[in-house]
């Protein structure tokens, strides 16, 4: 019989009842480090007490006015955030993924407006991943669309990190190239300086948009406002979420005022985007985030955090192939021989918390307010961890990987 919650998720069998900072705690009395932080979204970690504040406030004011109407707070929320941004003005969403459709949106009103009606193919990257919504499904990876065809008109897919391959696919018909600076679910991969700086350079020539999906890397996790600004580059367009709210369901799209005209009153919008609550909670992380040595923080502790993992790697040459990522959205890629899925399974075993991603990485994305000593307990955590890996191997005298099916019987993953 199928689950009350449609089974989409192999949920890990932990009862959590709460969470404070960079820990979770289940109703057996465990404490789980999390460098998970759902989906790298909680970026002051749990109930960051500003935030419980902010919310506990709002929530006896104002939760819910038509966007018909001024929203207490909203303009001076938007003003400051694009004061810190390449952006002239801002759409306010929920999700991660409706954040990216706007962007779509926008880049295709924005030839459409200019009269250039087939002008609205968009490059993407393979190993992408935006969002799960017809059009986001398409633009990412090719299995993210797969059974769900017809896939939206207008996207073509090119390698990562090629710029040959970027210009070949280059027509009189495309609109735009939308890129993750660094892919998260495509494996903690960096772009090349290069790469984006020429990609920036052949926009310009060709009259096309930069568009950056910023629903993971923004928001202070590469130890900048916006990881844009750790490449060095100015978009046209970027999508935000996750962090934006830092747990509370808050993205937006953000653009020039150029491409931001072409949308007129009435041709996009959303019942609660920008709601009462969300302005509050989206206020409370920019102030945190803006605090004078905040992303300094940030930048130190992302520094030990890679070098910590160096030396992981080189003390388990045996099991860590690389350390992928940048700031605090980082990977830890196993040799083929390991099976990630199985090692997180071990992680969480050892009490810290952590998501396996493509190509055999698994990603470590903390909130932003951890410090050198939950770094500290992290690699004692992935020690012990990678040590049971070993006896495992040993004990059933094969590769690690062909015990991962067992396992997941026997241990925590229950299927909805
Ligand atoms: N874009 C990127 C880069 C993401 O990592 C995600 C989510 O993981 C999304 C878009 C979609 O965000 P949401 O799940 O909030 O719709």
């Amino acid at each position: 019989m199928i689950s009350p919650i449609l089974p989409l998720y192999e949920r890990a069998d932990l009862d959590f009842s709460h969470g404070e900072g960079v820990y979770l705690y289940t109703t057996d009395g465990k404490r789980y480090l999390d460098f998970a932080s759902g989906y790298a979204a909680l970026a002051l970690g749990h109930c960051h007490p500003k935030m419980v504040e902010a919310i506990q406030i709002q929530s006896k004011k104002l939760w819910h006015l038509s966007n018909r109407y001024k929203i207490p707070g909203m303009y001076e929320y938007c003003k400051r955030l694009i004061d810190n941004s390449f952006a002239d003005t801002m759409f306010m969403a929920n999700s991660g993924a409706e954040a990216v459709e706007c962007m779509i949106k926008m880049a295709r009103r924005y030839f459409n407006e200019k009269g250039q009606l087939n002008r609205y193919h968009i490059i993407t990257l393979e190993g992408a991943f935006h969002g799960r919504t017809l059009a986001c499904a398409t633009a990412g990876s090719s299995e993210k669309i797969k059974g769900f065809e017809p896939a939206v008109q207008g996207f073509v897919r090119v390698p990562f990190n090629d710029i040959e391959a970027l210009k070949k696919a280059i027509t009189k018909d495309t609109a735009g190239v939308m890129i993750e600076l660094i892919q998260g679910e495509g494996g903690m991969r960096p772009l090349s300086d290069e790469y984006v700086k020429e990609l920036r350079a052949i926009c310009d020539k060709e009259g096309i948009l930069l568009m950056i999906d910023e629903v993971q890397s923004g928001m202070g996790r590469t130890g900048d406002l916006f990881a844009y600004a750790t490449y060095g580059v100015k978009p046209d367009l970027v999508a935000l979420g996750k962090g934006l709210g830092s747990g509370y369901p808050v993205s937006a799209c953000l653009a020039t005022e150029e491409v931001g005209r072409a949308m007129k009153s009435g041709s996009h919008g959303s019942t609660f985007g920008g709601n009462p609550i969300a302005i509050a909670v989206g206020s409370v992380v920019l102030d945190v985030l803006l605090e004078k040595s905040f992303l300094d923080g940030v930048r130190e502790v992302s520094k030990y955090l890679k070098e910590q993992l160096d030396t992981l790697a080189s003390k388990y040459p045996q099991y860590i192939e690389d350390i992928t990522g940048k700031g605090l959205m980082l990977g830890i890629k196993l040799r083929k021989d390991v099976d990630v899925d199985y090692f997180t399974i071990l992680c969480r075993d050892n009490l810290i918390l952590s998501i396996p991603a493509s190509g055999n990485v698994m990603r470590l994305t903390p909130p932003l307010i951890i410090n050198n000593q939950h770094v500290d307990e992290a690699i004692e955590c992935f020690t012990k961890a990678f040590e049971d890996l070993g006896s495992t191997s040993k004990k059933v005298g094969h590769k690690v990987k062909s015990v991962v099916k067992s396992v997941f019987r026997k241990t925590g993953l229950k299927k909805e």
